[in-house]
């Protein structure tokens, strides 16, 4: 048993138990001590707790520590505590607690619960987060990268910041912050996912530090020698090693690059999951004689990760490797299968779908358009996408998640927060159907604006997938602005949702112009009409309350302009909607000190900067991510 996550279980429990003013007497453990049986497939993974308190005596038991932990955040809540967001005044505290009798028999309805690191972050934002996701439900937290270099380089230098100095950061602090989240992940119980991008870079001496253009000079001839060939030409692809293909069909590439996967593992018996990834880019795979011999270009990884399951075997490793089926892969191979269903999981990263509308019941679509190498068209519709996932889930019969995008880009146009809220809400109630054991939800960290209902949303359905939308929502508004504020929110976070309307605004749902108008019109009257009420609540006495009516306050003034940008680029004046723009990220940069745990501005100003789609000319359909 690992005594350290049940130790920090009951210094959670003491610690929320005192703020609530109760005293109770519970004892602490695993099934086996209390003699619990319950029907789980794999009792390290798959969570579930029982908790069993009458007068303020009994237990909360896990079938595993961490569930233990996720018993202890269940028991306070149902004690009254609501877990808003993740960083300072995120908890909010009931006025009394009557700390009723609980009867409560759970397991979570998906094994794979993931937070993945994205957007730019400081060390604290990152513990915040680690601190947080167990209170939610979330089983596990994902480090990219070896050093997670490029988030916290991008929030410490404040990248497109016009306000902030640039300021230093070194790859050694990045080590050093990477061993401190791994530190607070495993105090938890949780489990660790690491790695993904960068393989095809660090087993050839290439760092792995983002995606940045290198002068081709800077590249070793080593590393462009064993390149993808493509249209006759094998080199670092326009010279970002980080996107590049490389001739996967070479024996000594294929080593060195299942070699690295093993190795790492060894090396890091803390971590439950490698992501094993090629380049980032697509249709830039090898086109040399030998790469073109198989009949899809899928085979080559499979290849990969058929050879690093027969060494996890070998070696009796139970690290799982996560393979991705996206792009050029995405057409299964026809003649290999995945050996090790079990030391594997496949992810479904539907990275250029639609967030307008949510996954179906059934798949739609079971044909694939005919095979083309180097000849991959992303698809955009979530029928397009799903079929992908279909024909892979015909050759592989292990666990497949979901690898999803929703608060990485788009919810930064959806206002309100709570359309895309409710398409990750609708998408997890249909894993099932699809044959989705779980999610890793690659996200910015910092996503908590205006509410925290999208995150929320994702961590309760997973656990629950009979959790009701509406009920979730009134209960996280109503601890996070105060009970007599849910009606003119639900109204007013309505209202934002549907001005601004992400799929119209991401150009992947057709626009009525009339409507779209109205709409957001609307919305910007309601950011109008709503000042007084803000002010009026900018001083209420909870702590978790007054910051939450302190971030509205911000966040109107931001989205009002960029609504008025939308609008000029309605009317066709591009130089007055870009000045507009650029006004509405400044606002969120001259804010940055108060929203900071909330808002990711240098996100804020990436994605409108580079994703507003409707009505622009300088977009081609091309860019769809
Ligand atoms: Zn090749």
């Amino acid at each position: 048993m690992n005594e350290q996550v049940i130790s920090f279980a009951r210094q959670e429990l003491d610690k929320y138990l005192k703020k609530l003013n109760v005293k109770a007497d519970l004892s602490l453990g695993l099934f086996a001590s209390f003699s619990i049986e319950m029907d789980l497939k794999d009792p390290y993974r798959d969570d579930a707790y029982v908790i069993c308190v009458k007068n303020q005596k009994g237990f909360i038991a896990g079938s595993n520590e961490r569930s233990v932990l996720l018993g202890v955040y269940r028991l306070l809540e149902e004690w009254g505590i609501t877990w808003v967001r993740p960083g300072p005044n995120g908890t909010h505290y009931p006025k009394t607690c009557s700390a009723p009798d609980l009867d409560i028999r759970e397991a979570a309805h998906k094994r794979h619960r993931i937070m993945c690191i994205e957007g730019a972050v400081s060390l604290e934002n990152v513990l915040d987060m680690v601190e947080w996701i167990p209170k939610l439900g979330f089983n596990g937290y994902y480090i990219q990268f070896t050093k997670g270099h490029e988030f916290f380089e991008r929030w410490y230098t404040h990248q497109l910041s016009t306000v902030k100095e640039p300021g230093e950061f070194t790859s050694e602090e990045a080590e050093s912050y990477v061993a401190q989240v791994t530190a607070a992940i495993k105090q938890r119980g949780l489990l660790l996912h690491r790695m993904g991008h960068g393989w095809n870079c660090t087993a050839f001496g290439v760092p792995d530090d983002g995606w940045h253009e290198y002068k081709y000079e800077d590249i070793p001839q080593s590393f462009h020698d064993i390149c993808a060939l493509v249209n006759g030409e094998r080199k670092c692809w326009n010279n970002r090693p980080m996107e590049t293909q490389l001739c996967y069909s070479n024996p000594m590439v294929h080593d060195k690059l299942v070699n690295e996967v093993i190795k790492y593992t060894e090396e890091h018996p803390e971590t439950d999951v490698v992501y094993f990834w090629l380049g980032d880019w697509w249709n830039n795979t090898c086109e040399c004689e030998e790469c073109m011999k198989v009949e899809r270009y899928a085979e080559h990884y499979v290849n990969m990760i058929n050879s690093i399951g027969d060494r996890l075997v070998e070696k009796g490793l139970k690290t799982q490797i996560v393979f991705s089926t996206g792009t050029n892969r995405a057409w299964p191979p026809l003649n290999k299968k995945i050996k090790h269903p079990d030391n594997t999981i496949m992810m479904f990263a539907p990275i250029t779908r639609t967030y307008g509308e949510s996954f179906p019941s059934k798949f739609n679509i079971t044909t694939l358009p005919p095979y083309k190498h180097n000849g991959f068209v992303m698809p955009i519709t979530v029928d397009d996408n799903l079929a992908y996932l279909y024909a892979w889930k015909q050759v592989y019969q292990g666990d497949a998640i979901d690898f999803d995008y929703h608060l990485m880009w788009d919810h930064i146009l959806d206002a309100g927060g709570e359309d895309i809220a409710r398409v990750a809400h609708e998408d997890i109630k249909n894993f099932d159907n699809l044959g989705l054991n779980g999610f890793i939800s690659c996200q910015l960290q910092r996503n908590a604006f205006p509410s925290s209902i999208g995150m929320t949303s994702i961590g309760k359905t997973l656990w629950n997938h009979n959790t009701n939308f509406e009920k979730m929502k009134r209960d996280l508004y109503a601890a996070t602005f105060g009970e007599d504020a849910v009606d003119t929110l639900c109204e007013y976070f309505g209202t934002l949702s549907k001005g601004f309307d992400n799929a119209v605004i991401r150009r992947k749902k057709d626009m009525h112009p009339a409507q779209f108008r109205a709409n957001l019109e609307a919305a910007i009257k309601a950011m109008d009409e709503i000042q007084p009420y803000i002010e009026a609540h900018l001083n209420v006495e909870d702590p978790c309350q007054r910051d939450s009516w302190k971030y509205l306050a911000v966040h109107r003034k931001i989205y009002t302009v960029l609504g008025q940008s939308f609008l000029a680029r309605m009317d066709g004046d591009y130089d007055k909607e870009k000045a507009l723009r650029k006004q509405s990220q400044h606002i969120a940069f001259e804010n940055e000190d108060i929203v900071q745990p909330v808002l990711d501005c240098m996100y804020y100003a990436h994605v409108t900067n580079t994703r507003i789609g409707f009505l622009n000319p300088e977009l081609s359909n091309e860019v769809t991510l």
